[in-house]
């Protein structure tokens, strides 16, 4: 099979929704591709004395609502077609739940599991020297993003204070709490899913407890919505990662996968299952509801027809192709898309920077209830555009509001000059 290109994947979702949103084809047509992208090749020192070349590139997508915003991704398979993507994404991720945001990406194709910890630094640092130009709390604020986290993003606020011999704490969000980071920052990504998940099923009439759930990726955003989903008292029967799945259809102590994660580097071989399935067999299990967390095009149009879950909540950016999102919506799949269920994440970073700007720090409670409050009135609003419009899919409805609120700030800036 042909591999789907993402950027193709998000320009084909920008023409569904053009169709129902009102704004012009000229202005669509600038909302398809991004504004700039710094393509650049980092040379690093390696631990063994040679010299190592690593692709990086930062796509800034969008920025008529606010700074340019997205994290950084570490991947073998990272490409400027992807990071083009991602950062389109968050442009629409950004005003779905209506922050004050433009959208970016960045990220280095290679895999950091084969690094030194002084090699990731000097590879991160190089990366942060080259974007010292294009970033800044006003410009562009990087975070973290697939295998990147509170470390890499203190690395590149440290090289960025240096050179500016400055302190701009909100020049980057996820940081360390000790660097400035915020309370419920590493969880939040994982809270809006399982607030999504919970808001859709009560939408649906069900309510979330007593569903059965099956997660797809076990990183961050797939762990963290995996636990946050059973303290909703729904029951995760499967979980899995890049090494297989573990199913007991009595459900998973989440907890226990995340530590035997943590001691192996995988959850296979963990003793409190009943079985382990594939990766095909986790997506196309007896649940209730699938939670992908991994990375795009994790469901294919092939596994989207034996999907056999009623509901999926999309934690992972871009997991399903088109086509696969075509042929459950015919079947009647409920979707809730990545620009909503996984924007927990940059809704926490946006409390960051503003904790940041502020030089003040808010409780996690506060973080918390702040985030439930933006993902509960953006569901109601995707909600309403679905009941209000022919749109096909919540997906629809979330790219025509965001459509429509990334091209009413173009024109009420006064559009181009
Ligand atoms: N990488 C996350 C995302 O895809 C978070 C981005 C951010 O916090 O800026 O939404």
């Amino acid at each position: 099979m042909a591999e789907i290109n993402p950027f193709e994947s998000l320009q084909e979702q920008i023409d569904d929704a053009a169709a129902y949103a009102d704004v012009g084809d000229d202005v669509i047509e600038r909302l398809k591709r991004p504004e700039r992208v710094l393509s650049t090749t980092l040379s690093v020192d390696m631990d063994d004395g040679s010299i190592e070349q690593f692709r990086a590139y930062r796509s800034q997508f969008n920025g008529d609502r606010g700074p340019y915003k997205g994290g950084i991704r570490y991947h073998p398979g990272v490409t400027r077609d992807e990071v083009k993507a991602l950062s389109g994404w968050m442009v629409y991720k950004c005003a779905v739940v209506d922050i004050p945001y433009g959208g970016a990406k960045g990220g280095i194709a290679f895999d950091p599991r084969n690094y030194s910890e002084s090699e990731l630094e000097r590879i991160t640092r190089a990366f942060a020297v080259e974007l010292r130009p294009l970033v800044g709390e006003d410009r562009d604020i990087p975070a973290p993003d697939v295998n990147t986290g509170q470390r890499e993003m203190n690395w590149i606020k440290d090289t960025y204070e240096t050179l500016e011999r400055t302190t701009e704490p909100g020049v980057v969000t996820g940081k360390a709490p000790s660097s400035g980071g915020s309370a419920g920052r590493v969880e939040a990504t994982g809270r809006s899913v399982m607030l999504t998940a919970r808001e859709a099923f009560d939408y649906l009439g069900r309510g979330i407890e007593g569903a059965t759930v099956a997660v797809q990726g076990f990183g961050n955003a797939g762990s963290v919505a995996a636990r946050l989903v059973a303290e909703q008292g729904a029951t995760v029967v499967a979980v899995s990662d890049s090494r297989g799945a573990v199913y007991d259809a009595d459900g998973l102590n989440v907890t226990a996968v995340k530590d035997h994660k943590r001691e192996t580097g995988s959850v296979t071989g963990y003793r409190g299952a009943a079985e382990e399935l594939t990766n095909e067999e986790l997506l196309t299990a007896e649940v209730d509801l699938l939670v992908p967390a991994a990375l795009e095009n994790a469901v294919t149009v092939d596994v989207a027809r034996d999907v056999r879950a009623d509901v999926i909540v999309e934690a992972a950016n871009g997991p399903l192709t088109p086509d696969a999102d075509d042929a459950l919506t015919d079947r009647d799949v409920y979707v809730f898309p990545d620009i909503l269920a996984n924007a927990g994440g940059v809704t926490v970073s946006y409390f960051e920077w503003v904790q940041n700007r502020q030089r003040f720090s808010w409780t996690e409670e506060r973080v918390n209830d702040e985030l439930e409050r933006v993902i509960t009135e953006a569901f109601g609003r995707l909600v309403e555009t679905f009941e209000a419009s022919d749109v096909p899919n919540f997906r629809t409805a979330a790219y025509v509001v965001a459509i429509e609120r990334v091209a009413r700030a173009f024109d009420d800036a006064g559009g181009n000059w």
